[in-house]
């Protein structure tokens, strides 16, 4: 761990009402400023790694509000995640771990074949009688929570139904690579449609390799850096092998992964042309904003749009989704309170830590409520599960879309 990020810490406290475990507990332990005191303190060895210590670690969402906020570029979520690697590295993974890094998530066939089981169970009616007779409470917590999150499956992976070369509608512009996250094959795949749909009506030929693997970003929460440098190295390889102009994803996660591949490989000239080539959907989509606006309908809808973590914090991105959604004609565009806060799920943290996630997601629900919207819009796999089960429970009137689906919608009229 570079030492020096640590020590750019000035203690000045700007990056606590940013966080959102700090809002909930006004714990210094709980905060940004306080994680990184904790790990200094441990590498200047005055602290041991006591099961106390590693608790406090593991409430931080790694959602980056506080590196948004911090005036001297320090990030203590990344510094956080970096510190459990580092641990996780020296220690090796254990056998769970490496069943589900390594076995599972970096093989698409057998992440789609783990899907068949839970798509029958659904598809028979089984789900519905289990949550009507409450069975799951019977079972562990984390199992009846991951149970409650599943949202209705398409019947395919979406990986499985597109053709790997779509070709541009009309004059061809260019030639992008499309990244098809595991989550939205999975399980947002009218969304990744949608967003291959957007690229085609605007001159793009769109690639998209079948046999590119998880972005990583799975193995960098679990502290697996070995097993996302091996996905890392495949994804380089195989776009590698076309002449596209653009990486487009529409999964705010894997872009801020794929973003980082070049960070992850210093003086590899291929990973670092990788990731230049990035760009999340909502970048390209805005690039193009006239001819876009050009097509789009009419769509009398009150909307409001959720910024997920990755794609505010970690990558940037801020102004597009806005700009994009206000192009549809019609649209009454409503700011959320709040917009850029964490949503309480940041990968497997809403099974792991479910009582300071549904904090954190009560807050976001509150403020979604006094938009009062009639549709939410987000680009993130993690957010759309966290708030669909959100919404359902508390807001069924409010319809949760991603972005691309929403301007397929008003491309479609
Ligand atoms: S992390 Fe940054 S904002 Fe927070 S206390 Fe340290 S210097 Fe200040
Ligand atoms: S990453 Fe998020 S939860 Fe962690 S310290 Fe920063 S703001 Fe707080």
């Amino acid at each position: 761990m570079d030492y020096v990020k640590l020590i750019n810490c000035m203690r000045c406290g700007m990056c606590l009402p940013h966080c959102p475990t700090y809002k909930e507990t006004f714990l210094e332990t709980a905060s940004p400023r306080g994680r990184v005191a904790l790990v200094r303190k441990v590498q200047e060895g005055e602290l041991d790694q006591s099961e106390r210590l590693l608790e406090y670690l593991s409430l931080c969402l790694d959602c980056q509000a506080c590196a948004s906020a911090c005036p001297c570029g320090v990030n203590a979520g990344e510094l956080v995640a970096e510190f459990t690697c580092e641990r996780k590295g020296a220690q090796g993974l254990g056998f769970m771990e490496d069943m589900i890094l390594r076995q599972l998530v970096p093989h698409p066939d057998r992440l789609e074949s783990s899907m068949v089981p839970m798509r029958a169970y659904q598809k028979t009616g089984l789900q519905k009688l289990v949550r009507k007779l409450g069975i799951l409470k019977m079972f562990p917590k984390p199992l009846e929570r991951m149970e409650g999150l599943l949202p209705e499956l398409p019947k395919r992976p979406l990986r499985q139904e597109i053709r790997e070369i779509t070709p541009a509608v009309g004059k061809e512009r260019g030639t992008v690579g499309f990244f098809l996250g595991c989550v939205m094959s999975l399980i947002f795949s009218e969304a990744s449609r949608a967003t291959i749909q957007l690229l085609s009506s605007l001159g793009y030929r769109v690639i998209t390799p079948k046999n590119q693997v998880c972005c990583g970003a799975p193995n960098m929460l679990g502290g697996d850096l070995e097993g996302l440098k091996s996905e890392a190295r495949t994804n380089i390889d195989i776009f590698s092998g076309y002449d596209v102009d653009f990486i487009v994803t529409d999964c705010g996660g894997c872009g801020a992964e794929l973003k980082k591949y070049g960070h992850h490989f210093e003086d590899d000239g291929k990973a670092a042309a990788f990731s230049a080539k990035v760009r999340d959907i909502s970048q390209l989509l805005a690039m193009h904003s006239d001819e876009l606006q050009a097509m789009l309908k009419p769509l009398d809808l009150q909307v409001t749009y959720h910024d997920p973590c990755h794609i505010a914090h970690c990558q940037g991105i801020r102004s597009q989704p806005r700009q994009l959604l206000k192009l549809i004609p019609g649209l009454q565009y409503r700011e959320l309170a709040e917009a850029d806060a964490c949503c309480g799920s940041a990968g497997t943290y809403n099974i792991a830590k479910p009582e300071m996630s549904d904090r954190i997601l009560q807050r976001k629900l509150d403020n979604i409520r006094a938009s009062n919207a009639e549709v939410l819009v987000t680009s993130n796999p993690g957010c759309l599960l966290q708030l669909k089960k959100g919404l359902a429970d508390q807001l069924p009137e409010v319809k949760l879309m991603h972005l691309t689906e929403l301007l397929a919608k008003s491309l479609a009229g």
